[in-house]
């Protein structure tokens, strides 16, 4: 009856990193065990609201945590949702968390200890943290509703065994068989119920199930002693709740090992009662990028848990939020659905996102370093408001930062770009690209760096997207200097007599590029690409051809610079009937390489360029 199973290779490599704990701080395993259990008991009360015919006992939920000083063991008890087999194959024998092999990579080349223990704090460990502290662990379990239960059991060394149990207790009980070593070390000693009482305290005193002790001597009468004092962080008034009770209730909502960045509080009264308590954190979430990536509010109502990643609450580029919303007037059984509607839901949602910018904003403002971390990493999910969340565009843009010629390896505020226009600039100017180094030696620069000119360089995939969307800052046009006309206010003394070495080009390049004309960008280069606005960048081609879609073909326009002597020479000779065909393609290629571009066909341009070269020598 009893089968003998693989961890997946992931789960093998956490185990081994867990079994020789480069993780200092142990006492976290009971946070983990804890946070597990709770969120079980939630589940099993969440189903029973919406499922009256499961059969289950919900009179007294709680955890039990229980020490038999004799055997070392330490069992942490729910009578919460439980796992059936097949869920503790999935969840137990794998990992299937975003992010773990990326983890799991960096985790290799960690150059030593702190490193390798911040990473294993970005990532979090959960059930595995056992493993630090016991060399067997065993798990029983029965799913609400299921007969069967399931023995689980593992030393963390590559297998686990899975066996059938008839008579299960409702929930989930971890019994970890406790490392020895840590007998002598009476502070870390996990069989002695100081240390359980002390951890509790620490890190899960908020928890709203109770949470009780059973040592040795209490299970004999029967007794249980209640350690933590269950209140509901997001009620207490500030002054009462420490830091450190702050980052523990941080760590339990985000799974997160770290410190949290900065501590939100929301409240309202009168007809929507509610209270909220969030947080940003202080790195990006490992899955902020990936598709299934969770937003990071639970909702409560009356502080009953009702939902994990309540999307409801929080639009997706504020995903890496994290904390509980606690509402007076809803119903507990509310959906999904329902939530996206209710009127009560989107008030919140206003009043969050509304706070949420304003925290930015005030980080911005007066805390330097801590806003250089939130913009460093989660800037780049921040930004897609600019384009998904069009009534809080210019609180967005206020509160973002953003590369520019300016300075040389910071950022700047629009605000902070504004005040150093001079006299006579009449937009924002910013030019999109793959990297710092390939656009700010562009030749589309040249003309604004002449006359002083501040260039934002945007080189996120986001900014491709937004700067579409987004045409102004405060009353100030914001203008692509890759895109459209540039009047640099120059006047109106056009150069004359290149008509016919436009018209002669076009023809020549007509497959190219849609129109040549004359620039007023350039200084030192001959020539340059433009777009008009509107038209795809040529970054922004190569994101959809990465995503396997195939771009609409954008041809773009190819400007000269009157002032060069290649430019005044070529129509000299055009004029003369003596152009060669090849010199349009080489300036058109030199335009394009310029720019950080591929070119079409790199042999027959190197062909042509040797050949050219050939005859100057
Ligand atoms: P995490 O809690 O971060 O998801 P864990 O490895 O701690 O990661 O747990 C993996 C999953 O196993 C949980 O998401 C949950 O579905 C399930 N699980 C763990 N502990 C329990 C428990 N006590 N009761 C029910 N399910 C549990």
């Amino acid at each position: 009856m009893s089968e003998t199973i693989e961890f997946q290779a992931e789960a093998r490599q956490l185990l081994q990193l867990m079994i020789h704990s480069i993780y200092s701080d142990k006492d976290v395993f009971l946070r983990e065990l804890i946070s597990n259990g709770s969120d079980a008991l939630d589940k099993l009360r969440l189903a029973s609201y919406h499922d009256k015919d499961l059969e289950v006992d919900t009179s007294d939920l709680r955890i039990e945590l229980e020490q038999d000083a004799e055997a070392r063991t330490l069992t942490v008890r729910d009578n919460g949702i439980g796992m059936t087999r097949d869920e503790v194959v999935e969840l137990i024998g794998t990992i299937a968390k975003s992010g773990t092999a990326e983890m799991l990579a960096q985790m290799r080349e960690a150059q030593d200890a702190q490193q390798a223990e911040d990473l294993i704090g970005q990532f979090g460990i959960g059930f595995y943290s056992s493993f630090m502290v016991a060399d067997r662990v065993e798990m029983v379990t029965r799913k609400a509703g299921t007969d069967e239960g399931v023995h689980w059991e593992s030393t963390g060394e590559g297998t686990y065994t899975l066996e059938p149990v008839a008579d299960a207790p409702q929930g989930t009980a971890i019994t970890l068989h406790l490392k020895p070593e840590d007998a002598e070390d009476s502070l870390h000693d996990y069989a002695r119920p100081e240390t359980v009482r002390r951890i509790v305290k620490r890190y899960s005193d908020f928890i709203t199930w109770p949470i009780r002790l059973v040592t040795s001597e209490s299970a004999e009468d029967g007794d249980t002693e209640p350690i933590n004092s269950r209140q509901a962080l997001w009620a207490r008034p500030r002054s009462e709740v420490t830091d450190e009770e702050l980052t523990e209730f941080y760590r339990h909502v985000s799974h997160d090992w770290q410190e949290p960045l900065e501590t939100m509080r929301l409240s309202g009264e009168g007809t929507f009662e509610y209270q909220g308590l969030l947080f940003l954190p202080s790195h990006a979430p490992m899955d902020l990028f990936m598709r299934e990536a969770r937003r990071g509010v639970q909702l409560y109502v009356k502080r009953v848990f009702v939902m994990d990643d309540c999307e409801a609450l929080v639009p997706e580029y504020l995903r890496f939020v994290k904390g509980v919303v606690d509402a007076a007037d809803l119903s507990l059984n509310v959906s999904r659905e329902i939530l996206q509607q209710d009127r009560q839901i989107q008030a919140i949602r206003k009043r969050l996102v509304r706070k949420v910018l304003q925290t930015v904003a005030a980080l911005q403002e007066n805390e330097p370093e801590k806003y250089a971390t939130f913009w460093r990493e989660l800037g780049r999910a921040f930004k897609e408001g600019l384009l998904t969340d069009p009534d809080n565009q210019q609180a967005i843009l206020a509160a973002s930062a953003f590369p520019s010629t300016h300075s040389p390896d910071g950022t700047t505020t629009l605000k902070a770009y504004k005040e150093r226009m001079p006299e006579g600039q009449e937009s924002i100017y910013y030019l999109t690209g793959a990297s710092r180094a390939s656009i700010e030696n562009s030749p589309h620069i040249e003309a604004f760096r002449a006359k002083g000119y501040e260039v934002l360089l945007l080189t996120d995939q986001v900014d491709e997207v937004w700067t579409d969307a987004v045409s102004q800052f405060d009353g100030t046009p914001m203008a692509s200097i890759a895109k459209g006309d540039v009047d640099l206010g120059e006047g109106d003394d056009k150069p004359e007599g290149f008509d016919d070495l436009l018209t002669w080009m076009g023809t020549e390049l007509a497959d190219d590029v849609k129109e040549v004309r004359l620039s007023t960008r350039l200084t030192s280069s001959p020539a340059c690409l433009v777009g008009d606005p509107g038209d795809l960048s040529p970054t922004l081609e190569k994101m959809y051809r990465a995503m396997g879609q195939e771009p609409p073909v954008t041809k773009r326009i190819l400007e000269l610079n009157p002032q060069h002597a290649l430019v005044s020479g070529l129509r000299d000779k055009q004029e003369a009937g003596e152009a060669d065909p090849d010199v349009a393609r080489l300036l058109y290629g030199m335009a394009l390489l310029a720019e950080g571009g591929e070119l079409k066909e790199p042999t027959a341009f190197v062909n042509t360029l040797a050949e050219r070269l050939q005859r100057t020598l």
